[in-house]
């Protein structure tokens, strides 16, 4: 057995498909070749899933709750071998990745409990001789599918509500980073045979799973366009999808977070710098827009350009180093593209713009950009990349105006100590989540998703249970007798009961 090996039905099984060459960002080697499952193996794993969720959905809450708990400490166990390889294959600092492990952990003792806490709910029935229920049935067999930036934390949004709901899972991790995953593997070894599979492959191992009539709900996080294929699979056999998708979230800055404190606009900078450039910019809910109302704009561009290069780029290994590498040569070369674009229609470069200093890996360094246009992809196409554009305005419904001027909807951050500007924000901007002067805070019981072309369903919280329930509406009667809306209407048959 190896730690690349697939885990289908229980076993864990050398892969017989292609083989997927993973490659560390820092030093540009390929430190592993991955064997992704052929397409026997695949059917395998879906039928292995199916088999064991009849037994599964089953299951006693609490004994499921039980071995939630136990993936958890196992994640803990094993949190720095796992984060190590996170590291190797992702290139984010390691710090970053000891976090995500312990967030997966968090989360799957959220689900334990969560999954345990309620089964649906009593309503009111029509008549005082009835019982009327709304019951939470497990969905079935659940795909999911997920991206290089945080491989075992979205795995974990999906699998620990799903295993919760009494689902079974089949999982598919990016073929940029499957190592974690599957080294992920022993984390699920005391759950019966099947209940979880694990299968690298690439695109196509996720157009054949997102296509198999045995799977009830495709789980998937990823960019639009492959959310966008997803979705038509989905839709040709009526199978639920659940999408997470790409983002281009604002940030704006009002004027009275200077008023407010000393070192309020060195704060909401250092906040806004951190929001843009964390895992290199590449995350969903990165800041990839910044508005910043006009009387403090040249204070707040100053301290964003100060602390931007104050950051440390390097091995995301060594604990001095705040950004690592991105995760590969053609991810650089996009944000590369985008940034040439936006100083060729008239932007100014007023930090990094480059490799950043290391004299390998794919770095690109922290990036500050003013008077870029508002119509430059920079402005309004996802960057992934460690790139802030700042732009001035007027006051804060031109902020949120333009906030809103996306096909995104995933996040949003405000600075202000205002109250009523933080209320106005709050209803009017058009995203999943609205940050108030603390930006990208995740919270396992907060629903976590987008609006527009950023995502159809939630993740965490409640609705992220949810998603891999069916509902049931349950009507008992108890006493066996006619109805007097029942035939016959007319007075043919007898007395008309109407
Ligand atoms: P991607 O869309 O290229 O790939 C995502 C996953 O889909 C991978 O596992 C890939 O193998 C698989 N895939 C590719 N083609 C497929 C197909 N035809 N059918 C089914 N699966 C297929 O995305 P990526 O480059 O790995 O990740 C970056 C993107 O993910 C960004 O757009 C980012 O915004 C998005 N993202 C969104 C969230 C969120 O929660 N909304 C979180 C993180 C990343």
């Amino acid at each position: 057995m190896s730690d690349r090996d697939l885990l289908i039905g229980g076993e864990r099984v050398a892969g017989a498909g292609d083989p997927l060459a993973v490659e560390n960002p820092f030093t540009t080697e390929t430190i592993a070749t991955v064997a992704s499952a052929s397409p026997e193996q695949l059917d395998a794993a879906v039928a292995a899933a199916r088999e064991a969720f009849e037994a599964w959905s089953r299951t006693p809450a609490l004994e499921r709750a039980e071995m939630l708990h136990e993936v958890a400490r196992r994640l803990r166990e094993n949190g720095e071998e796992l984060a190590r390889t996170m590291t190797s294959e992702g290139g984010k600092p390691l710090v970053e990745n000891r976090d995500e492990i312990e967030w997966c952990a968090a989360c799957f003792d959220y689900y334990a409990e969560v999954g345990r806490d309620s089964a649906g709910r009593v309503i009111p029935p029509i008549e005082s001789t009835q019982l009327a229920m709304v019951v939470k049935d497990p969905l079935g067999v659940v795909g999911c599918i997920v991206p290089w930036n945080y491989p075992l934390l979205l795995l974990t949004w999906k699998v620990a509500p799903a295993l919760a709901a009494g689902c079974s899972v089949v999982a598919k991790p990016s073929e940029v980073t499957p190592l974690s995953t599957l080294e992920l593997a022993g984390c699920f070894s005391h759950l019966p045979a099947g209940v979880v599979s694990i299968v690298a492959g690439a695109g196509e191992t996720g157009a054949a799973l997102s296509a198999d009539e045995r799977v009830d709900c495709i789980a998937f996080t990823g960019s639009v366009a492959t959310g966008r294929k997803v979705a038509l699979a989905c839709a040709e056999r009526l199978a639920r999808a659940n999408l997470e998708m790409g983002g281009k979230d604002p940030f704006i800055v009002c004027s009275d977070v200077a008023a407010a404190h000393d070192s309020g606009i060195e704060i909401a900078a250092r906040g806004g710098a951190w929001a843009a450039f964390l895992n290199a910019g590449q995350v969903c809910t990165s800041a990839e827009r910044f508005y910043v109302m006009k009387d403090v704009y040249d204070d707040y561009v100053s301290a964003f350009v100060a602390h931007t290069e104050s950051l440390v780029l390097g091995d995301p290994f060594d604990e001095a180093t705040d950004i690592g590498p991105m995760v590969s040569a053609p991810q650089r070369q996009k944000v590369v593209d985008q940034v040439e674009a936006a100083v060729a229609a008239g932007a100014e470069v007023l930090a990094g713009g480059g490799d950043g200093g290391p004299d390998r890996g794919h770095f690109f360094a922290p990036t500050v950009v003013t008077g870029a246009p508002a119509e430059t992809d920079l402005l309004r196409e996802e960057t992934f990349g460690p790139v802030a554009p700042i732009v001035p305005v007027a006051d804060l419904d031109e902020a949120i105006a333009l906030a809103n001027g996306t096909r995104f909807g995933l996040g949003a951050n405000v600075y202000t100590r205002d109250l009523k500007n933080a209320i106005h924000c709050m209803r009017e901007l058009r995203a999943g989540t609205v940050w108030i002067n603390d930006p990208l805070t995740d919270n396992d019981a907060g629903p976590f998703g987008g609006f527009k072309q950023s995502g159809i369903g939630r993740e965490l919280g409640r609705e992220g249970l949810e998603a891999f329930q069916e509902t049931k509406h349950v009507h008992m009667e108890t006493e066996i007798e006619q109805k007097d809306w029942w035939y016959p209407y007319g007075p043919a048959g007898g007395e008309s009961n109407r």
